[in-house]
């Protein structure tokens, strides 16, 4: 992977000339401000193929604790607030989650139109003029002020480069300037609020301060060609409800807009000849398999969340947290003494819980505990994780995931291509970053 020379000529023009073809010309909206970018609709997902294995894994309870999502900046620890940027990715820490959850979020804002859909370039120097490191979403995404000052602020954030962007940076975090007269503080949903994690592929979400349900999700997953296709990690506004949306041979139900073109929706439903419905992409929650969109679960939990739940009971501002799964953060094994669930006349699913929506909607099979270290011994060693109620993952698949982000690891030759590719001299795939010891 580390080659030279001639490949990485071959693969700077190749980049060149891809950039070339995929980058429309289009006219802006507000011409007069020259640091709004805007772009094409994303909604749609492309079919995109699938695996033949799992890069990420469904996932489990925890989080390795020492890690940020500042983790690795130049400005790491000089914040002594707690805040998404210095919230330790730590699921189980249910105060400090909900603290950050529920505190005011600093935007961009501006008078535009499609406000929703409009970039900010940040500047590597205070001036228009300057270069461009990354791009922020305006009214949805979050960022870390550092520095304020009357014309020009310094923030942190990941660039929410999509693959029209003006600047090309794909979910790299980066510190940069914009302009103080777009800084905005949003309350947000003081009931409810979400985390995504990427390391877990797993959406937990927070009712009046307590983690209330657990989700299965798909985030996006990238490769060579589409390396945009990894979903911009961050802290969110869920704002816009976008509906049902059709993209090639797949209907995504009920989405709701919290980065531009980056959406929170359904499962998708596949029209095919030959393998009709939901199933296929339903079996990929847990991992990545989408184009940058973040699909959730449709099946119930046992405390009645899925993705028509969210969608119902959406406020306007509902913070979205989503968690980079930085190289050497790790699952943790579940305590071998804690409780899983089995129904012992069907043997086919373990359960994370006593009651589960998996046997129809009455809640009324009670199913018996083991505990999660007897998983791997007869005659549990065949259950298979049920789909409904996120069970933890068994040893051998948390090893799994753990060896593909261990620090050192040459982990995902899937993300290694994407950062060759990447046409950036300067800032590079966010996956190198710390590869540097
Ligand atoms: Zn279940």
């Amino acid at each position: 992977m580390k080659r030279t020379g001639t490949r990485t000529g071959i693969l700077l023009l190749f980049c060149v000339l891809l950039t070339a073809l995929q980058l429309p010309v289009f006219a802006e909206e507000e011409p007069e401000i020259d640091e709004v970018v805007e772009y094409i609709e994303l909604d749609g997902e492309d079919d995109i193929a699938f695996p033949a294995e799992d890069i990420s894994g469904n996932a489990v309870l925890l989080s390795y604790q020492s890690f940020t999502p500042q983790w690795g900046s130049p400005y790491e620890g000089q914040d002594p607030t707690l805040n998404y940027w210095t919230l330790p990715m730590d699921i189980t820490d249910e105060a400090a989650v909900w603290q950050v959850l529920t505190q005011p979020i600093t935007v961009l804002s501006g008078n535009f139109k499609r406000a929703e859909r409009t970039q900010i370039t940040v500047r590597a120097e205070k001036s228009l003029d300057s270069e461009g490191v990354g791009v922020v979403t305006c009214e949805t995404q979050g960022v870390h002020v550092l520095e304020r000052e009357k014309d020009w602020s310094l923030i942190e954030c990941y660039s929410s480069s999509f693959h029209d962007s003006k600047v090309v940076n794909w979910n790299v975090l980066i510190q940069g300037y914009v302009q103080t007269k777009y800084l905005k503080e949003v309350k947000p949903n003081q009931k409810i609020g979400f985390v995504i994690d990427k390391l877990t592929q797993r959406m937990y979400i927070f009712r009046e301060g307590k983690l209330f349900s657990t989700l299965l999700v798909s985030t996006g997953l990238s490769n060579a060609r589409q390396p945009y296709n990894e979903t911009r990690s961050g802290e969110f506004l869920l704002t816009t409800r976008v509906g049902d949306f059709k993209s090639d041979n797949m209907t995504c139900r009920i989405a709701l807009r919290f980065n531009s073109g980056d959406l929170l929706h359904e499962v998708p439903y596949v029209y095919s000849r030959t393998d009709a419905g939901y199933r296929k992409q339903e079996e990929a929650l847990g991992t990545r398999a989408s184009h940058g969109c973040i699909r959730v679960q449709r099946k119930m939990t046992p405390e009645g969340i899925n993705m028509q739940w969210i969608y119902d009971h959406h406020a306007k501002n509902t913070r979205l947290l989503l968690w980079e799964d930085w190289q050497g953060r790790q699952i943790p094994y579940p305590a071998d003494d804690s409780k899983v669930y089995y129904h012992p006349g069907k043997m086919e699913y373990y359960h994370s819980q006593e009651t589960c929506y998996c046997y129809g909607k009455t809640l009324k099979t009670r199913l018996e505990p083991i505990r999660y270290g007897e998983l791997d011994t007869e005659p549990y060693a065949s259950l298979t994780r049920c789909p409904y109620c996120a069970p933890p993952l068994r040893k051998a698949e948390i090893d799994e995931i753990n060896e593909l982000h261990a620090v050192g690891s040459d982990h995902d030759p899937v993300l290694t291509e994407a950062r060759e590719y990447c046409p950036m001299d300067g800032p590079t795939f966010q996956k190198t970053i710390w590869k540097k010891k």
